[in-house]
């Protein structure tokens, strides 16, 4: 591996950490990277979701695959306006066509949101028409990556310097953009408040932001939606643990788990967490025996998208059908067919545990492919996803178990995929 790669590597296990309010006491320092330590998201989860393959979520707080609290997280449906700063430093200018130039990247963003929620989030983003002085270093806000605190002062001090010409009560997110001689902003961490713990501004109080690094320039404008689904709930997918091979749980059939995957959709069960699915379109099964069921794909509007078999516990298996369809397998790396994957509520964002410590190698993530064809990397299809862009079912006749629950493909009527699911 090169220095390079190595270099890449990391800068994936930091770049999409969120953090979130610790609760009290307000002046202690919160977890790097680790749940707060109280009522930040405590509250009723989501009361919509009332199918038994819903998983019961047995610690609050952080990002995870339960149901999301909106209390604390940003509901993903209908019209959500974030409002897109500029801002410089004492030692840090722009240089010319900077600002246009992430304008035109980032314009990219709100059309994967509408069609990974099949038109169900409509991400309207208004870009600020010039940049904003911050009267500081930039290195002022050193620590920003692991701070609650430093990142508040930081969207602070943006939104202090925009104060006069914008209102922000007419938006839910801020997104901070610095130039990029800004030295200090290397990675683009997204930032959750609990309710009184926000920004106030226009007598709105601002609790969901990304502050943006260099790293948009390795990401490109995915990276703001990566980052927009942590402020909507969703976890990270890839291992914080550096010394992992991050990427081994999902690889890059997920947004949340590799940014740049060429297969980037969200999986079912994301957008069923997001409510861009409803309990009809999900095949909820919580008994043992064998059933069948066609899967329209994940990338298409309407029809069942999963199956989803609750295993107990905090646990389920997922079966959806990946094909060419939307956002969905742009690359001819993965493999279309019916992907089969794992779910569960017992750790966090990027498998950490509800103490907040780095996860183990191997895991467990909150999600995790099962391979069909385990050890058969495709090297040529990328380091982070050459050993799952095979995962899929792709004939008849191909079976996978999973704890229990065995998934065969026995149609493949057009793009839709009929499987037999048993479970025992
Ligand atoms: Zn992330």
């Amino acid at each position: 591996m090169s220095l390079g790669v190595r270099a890449r590597t990391a800068l994936a296990v930091l770049v999409a950490g969120v953090l979130l309010a610790p609760a009290v006491p307000a002046t202690a320092a919160p977890p790097a990277e680790g749940p707060p330590t109280a009522g930040a998201a405590a509250g009723p989860a989501r009361s919509t979701l009332v199918s038994p393959c819903q998983l019961p979520t047995p610690v609050t707080g952080w990002q995870h695959e339960g149901p999301t609290n909106y209390a604390t997280w940003l509901p993903p449906s209908g019209t959500v306006r974030g409002i897109v700063l500029f801002v410089d430093f004492t030692n840090a200018a722009p240089v010319s066509g900077e600002r246009a130039g992430r304008t035109s990247t980032f314009g990219a963003a709100p059309n994967v949101f509408t069609q990974a929620s099949y038109g169900a989030l409509n991400l309207q983003l208004t870009f600020d028409t010039t940049w904003r002085h911050i009267p500081q270093t930039h290195g002022s806000f050193a620590g920003y990556q692991s701070n609650f605190f430093t990142q508040r002062s930081y969207l602070a001090a943006a939104v202090a310097a925009a104060d006069s010409a914008i209102d922000f009560s007419l938006y839910q997110i801020v997104y901070v953009v610095p130039p990029k001689s800004a030295t200090t902003f290397d990675i683009s961490p997204a930032w959750v408040a609990a309710p009184g713990d926000g920004v106030t501004a226009d007598g709105a109080e601002l609790r969901h932001a990304v502050t943006f690094g260099q790293d948009v320039d390795y990401w490109g404008y995915k990276i703001l939606n990566h980052e927009t689904g942590h402020l909507f709930g969703l976890p990270d997918l890839y291992s914080y643990n550096s010394a992992d091979s991050i990427h081994r749980a999902v690889g890059g059939w997920d947004l949340m788990g590799l940014i740049s995957a060429r297969a980037p959709d969200l999986f079912a069960w994301h957008k069923w967490k997001a409510g861009w699915l409803t309990d009809s379109q999900i095949d909820c099964r919580t008994t043992t025996g064998s059933a069948s069921a066609v899967l329209t794909p994940l990338g298409t509007t309407g029809g069942t998208k999963a199956v989803v078999v609750h295993t107990g516990g905090n646990t389920a298996v997922v079966v959806e059908n990946r094909q060419i369809s939307g956002l969905d397998v742009s690359s001819g790396c993965f493999q279309p067919g019916v992907l089969v994957y794992r779910v569960t509520t017992s750790v966090f964002s990027g498998g950490a545990s509800p103490g907040g410590s780095v996860p183990p190698i191997g895991g467990p993530f909150p999600v995790e492919v099962v391979d069909r064809t385990p050890g058969s990397d495709v090297t040529s299809c990328g380091t982070d996803e050459k050993a799952l862009v095979n995962a899929t079912l792709t004939a008849i006749g191909h079976t996978v178990t999973y704890g229990g629950v065995t998934v065969q493909l026995t149609a493949t009527p057009g793009n839709n995929r009929e499987v037999s699911v048993t479970v025992v």
